[in-house]
């Protein structure tokens, strides 16, 4: 499925749809070059749950928590990982315990595709705006 986002309204309303139907558990995979607007949805996403202030990009943190969230959201990026282990290292496992994933550059974690309540989002430039293409896991199917 491939969904047009030409503007930050678009991303937004985006966020909002995805939000909703969010629980704990779920990864939402967010693949697309620097600049694509990884960030930008899951500010989106968060915006929605209800979350008020700042948003840091995790490209140095690796992993940000935002446990007052209903479900709790951590939202991570991974671009700084050498390897799938080093996610494992960080504990990824502990901060997912019943909260949903939001991961910017999934792959270097070594993805999370074949997980049923995976969310593949694929984000491309188009002109001045971009464009989702949307790949539901199985957990997925009936809430999209
Ligand atoms: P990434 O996390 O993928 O590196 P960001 O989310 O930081 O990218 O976004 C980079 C820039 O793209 C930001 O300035 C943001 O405002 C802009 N942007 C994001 N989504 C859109 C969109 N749908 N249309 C136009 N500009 C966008
Ligand atoms: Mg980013």
């Amino acid at each position: 499925m491939t969904i047009a986002l030409p503007d930050l309204a678009a991303m937004t309303a985006f966020g909002e749809r995805i939000a909703r139907v969010l629980r704990g558990g779920d990864v939402v995979a967010l693949t697309g070059g620097l600049g694509a607007g990884k960030t930008t949805l899951a500010r989106a996403i968060l915006a929605a749950l209800g979350h008020q202030g700042e948003v840091p990009s995790p490209t140095f943190t690796i992993v940000e928590t935002y446990d007052a969230l209903s479900p709790p959201v951590v939202h991570a990026d991974f671009y700084r990982l050498k390897s799938p282990n080093e996610a494992a290292e960080l504990g990824l496992d502990d901060y997912r315990e019943g909260a949903a994933l939001i991961a910017e550059w999934p792959d270097h974690a070594g993805g999370f595709a074949d997980e049923p309540a995976c969310l593949s989002i694929a984000l491309e430039t188009v002109g001045d705006g971009r464009q989702a293409i949307v790949e539901a896991g199985p957990d997925w199917q009936s809430r999209w």
